[in-house]
């Protein structure tokens, strides 16, 4: 199959290491998962080929963390122009391999650019400090550093966004990187190492090293335990993040984790509802619910229950289940099998349990990973759908009564990414936004996603912070300078 892009060099279905793009003879297969149609056959790296790349990381560290800081903003400012200049064409790789609608794939393409635009505006702003010394006759200073040569590895659900999160700040500061990309989506981050050579990153300082799932433990092996590697950076699961922050000890390197979430989506009642509806939307059924993000636990107060579950199951007839390709389509299939499993697992347990459907619950007449948008009540805690992320097209309704209950079932979970509360009561906007343990408090609406704020989560969701002005310090050392005169 071929994408019928404007732009067809976009395409690349090989490694990009040293700035040239490297064959293999064995290859992984990357698939639309509206059709299930092979698009590509990308090159699968192991042990030499990460080495490789870890090798042209480190030689093209030096000349690039030497370059003043505003000639590093150009190239971000110029790789971030070329985003914007094909971004129909990388959406449309975006949707073949991922699936979300193109719209959304637009949506995520400007957002990923727009990483690289804040992160070039930060680069000549890293500051560093002059302590006054406590003795006469010497200078203390700090002056920040590049960390070194900085490995990412980035999941499906936004294969492109994910990666600009951690491009940006590592260019912007003078590191090098070396990226594996999730088996399911190379595409866009190839199509960004083509872009990255025109706009003029030199070779070495961005590396791409792709591979089949089973590659993934032993690319990862390499790129946690080589010394040269100064830093990794993983957006993913819960469950690889511990592991990679295990295998990070050897080498003790700094670790940045964005891991799974448990959205808690509380609703009381004072909440303006159709605000409540509106953001519900949003935060359950953007890209079928396969964000970290996503509300996964919808808790709604006694008071508007009935209302609330009737207009949410109006918005949800609404939606048009299909291959994201097509314009009026807004929600897509899932990316695969095990994940369709996952989802139709959840539902059925609820149900099994006492939990009422609603509407939807299984695979949709579509076929293949389309599954139905769902809407279940009487969903409790302890139930699989309360406690593990769902990732799924499937709103689950928890009944409660009072704000401590509410509170107490919100942070009865060891995730703390994301949470969102609807209420006009200001002393309760103020309590319940303190009371919540997230990284990230949606307070009356259902999209916290932005450049300019911070991204990450608190107990086993994460550690760091990416995007905003926060999220540069991540990627340098502080270097303290004690100058005897
Ligand atoms: P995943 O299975 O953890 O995979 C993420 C990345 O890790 C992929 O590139 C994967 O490669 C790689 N990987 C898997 N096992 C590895 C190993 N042993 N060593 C090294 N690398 C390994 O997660 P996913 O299913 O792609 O993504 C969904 C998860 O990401 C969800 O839990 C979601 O909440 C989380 N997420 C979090 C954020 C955030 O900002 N907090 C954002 C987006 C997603 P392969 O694909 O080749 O297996």
């Amino acid at each position: 199959m071929t994408l019928a892009l404007r732009d067809p060099d976009l395409f690349r279905v090989d490694a990009y290491i040293g700035g040239e793009f490297v064959s293999s003879i064995l290859r992984a297969t990357v698939r639309d998962p509206a059709t299930g149609d092979v698009i590509a056959e990308v090159a699968r790296c192991g042990k030499f080929e990460t080495r490789h790349a870890i090798e042209a990381a480190d030689d093209a560290l030096p000349a690039w963390r030497a370059l003043p800081a505003r000639k590093r903003a150009d190239v971000l400012h110029k790789l971030a122009a070329l985003m914007e200049e094909h971004v129909d064409d990388l959406a449309l790789l975006l949707t073949s391999e991922q699936g979300k609608p193109l719209a959304e794939s637009r949506g995520e393409v400007r957002y990923a650019a727009s990483f690289l635009t804040w992160f070039a505006e930060e680069a000549p702003r890293v500051y560093g400090d002059t302590i006054p010394s406590p003795v006469s006759g010497t200078r203390l200073m700090v002056i920040p550093q590049p960390v070194g040569v900085c490995a990412a590895i980035t999941p499906w659900n936004f294969p492109s966004a994910m990666i600009t999160r951690k491009l940006g700040p590592a260019l912007a500061t003078g590191c090098t990187l070396v990226l594996k990309p999730a088996e399911a989506t190379p595409l866009s981050a190839l199509a960004l190492a083509v872009l990255s050579q025109r706009a003029g990153v030199p070779p070495g300082v961005f590396n791409v090293v792709t591979g089949a799932a089973n590659d993934a433990s032993v690319i990862g092996a390499v790129l946690t335990s080589d010394p040269r590697v100064r830093k990794l950076s993983f957006t993913g699961s819960t469950e690889v993040g511990k592991l990679l922050l295990r295998q990070c000890a050897s080498t003790v390197k700094k670790v940045s984790l964005e891991l799974g979430g448990n959205a808690p989506f509380i609703v009381f009642d004072d909440a303006d509802l159709s605000e409540a509806i509106r953001g519900a939307m949003t935060a359950k059924f953007r890209n079928a619910g396969q964000t970290c993000i996503a509300a996964n636990r919808i808790l709604v107060q006694d008071g508007v229950h009935d209302e609330f579950v009737s207009a949410l199951r109006a918005e949800i007839d609404k939606l048009v289940v299909g291959p994201g390709t097509e314009p009026s389509v807004t929600m897509g299939p899932l990316l695969e099998r095990n994940g369709f499993d996952k989802v139709a697992s959840h539902v059925e347990d609820a149900c099994s349990r006492g939990a009422e459907l609603i509407v939807g619950g299984g695979a949709h007449d579509l076929g293949g990973t389309f599954f139905q948008p769902t809407l279940l009540t009487g969903v409790r805690h302890g139930m699989l759908m309360s406690s593990e992320e769902t990732f799924g097209p499937v709103a689950g309704i928890t009944r409660f009564t009072s704000e401590e209950e509410a509170i107490t079932l919100a942070n009865d979970t060891p995730a703390g990414l994301a949470a969102y509360f609807y209420a006009r009561d200001v002393g309760r906007v103020v309590r319940v936004s303190e009371a919540l343990d997230y990284g990230m408090v949606g307070a009356n609406t259902g999209f916290v996603s932005t450049t300019v704020a911070p991204f990450g989560g608190m107990k086993e969701s994460g550690l760091g912070r990416e995007g905003s002005k926060f999220g540069i310090e991540d990627w340098i050392e502080r270097k303290y300078v004690a100058l005897a005169f």
